[in-house]
């Protein structure tokens, strides 16, 4: 009998270290599955962006922000399930708000009243031409009003930086998450050089332009907005917009004469109204 109970209790153990190792080894797995492979949430937003014309290499997930780089803007992995979770009901003053580009529309009741708050690691002298950058926007529409707030979490747009000599991107920005509020973060790459004038007040009109909801104008990816001359246009004209995925500073001054393009007035007269 006490035999039998010692191959029992040994054979229980056997058990017990053989389900532990297999369940290191499962734990393990699971982990790197973690780092590699994509949410339900995420994949269908991929879905979703390759079926409205995106390449699935152009869209590199970055799992620290949850959102996916594509050149100098970056698309939130919740976009898709945000977007059937806040359809905009038919007829009501949303839908007639809200402006849909690759769907990803803000509402202009939500751009009236737009704050950022500048982070510690934003470059101080970079600031200047920040409040510029904001200033033309929000003289460009009755309905877009970008300011600056000292109170961080009521921000609407955290500005700040990242350092990386190894990427191409001088700064990048978050587009919209499909909530009807524009994008939440926009950062400059300090491994760049930031001379602070008028060129780099047309980089931050850019990438305050994909917070907005703009994507390139000389790119495919994501349609159209009509009344604009579309890419092939844009791709031979460097000043024909300030969403050129290569910024040109054109006629961006420090004035209150803006320099804003046909096709810029257009774009913003589509989404936002004079
Ligand atoms: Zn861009």
């Amino acid at each position: 009998m006490l035999t039998h109970k010692f191959k029992l209790s040994i054979f229980l153990t056997t058990i017990l270290l053989c389900a532990s190792c297999q369940n290191d080894g499962l734990d393990q797995e699971d982990l790197n599955q973690e780092e590699q492979s994509l949410s339900k949430e995420a994949t269908a937003t991929l879905d979703y962006l390759i079926e409205k014309g995106y390449s699935k290499e152009d869209l590199i997930p970055n799992f620290k922000d949850e959102a996916f780089i594509h050149d100098d803007y970056v698309i939130p992995f919740a976009l898709k399930g945000n977007m059937d979770k806040n359809p905009s009901k038919k007829g009501s003053v949303q839908e007639k708000n809200q402006w849909n580009y690759v769907g990803n529309g803000v509402y202009y009741s939500n751009s009236r009243n737009v704050s950022y708050y500048v982070e510690r690691n934003y470059p101080r002298d970079l600031e200047y031409v920040l409040s510029w950058a904001a200033y033309h926007w929000s003289r460009s529409s009755a309905n877009i009003n970008i300011r600056r707030t000292y109170t961080r979490s009521s921000a609407d747009i955290l500005v700040g930086s990242w350092y990386n000599s190894n990427e191409v991107a001088w700064a990048r920005a978050l587009l919209p998450d499909g909530r009807g509020n524009v994008g939440a973060w926009m950062r400059v790459n300090t491994a760049k050089s930031h001379p602070g004038d008028e060129s780099t007040m047309a980089l931050l009109i850019h990438e305050l332009g994909h917070n907005l909801g703009y994507l390139h104008s000389d790119q495919n990816d994501g349609g159209q907005i009509p009344g604009t001359n579309g890419p092939s246009y844009h791709q031979r004209n460097n000043c024909g917009s300030v969403m050129k995925s290569s910024v040109y500073t054109c006629n961006w001054r420090f004035s209150s004469t803006p320099g804003w393009s046909r096709d810029d007035r257009t774009a913003i007269t589509w989404a936002y109204g004079n």
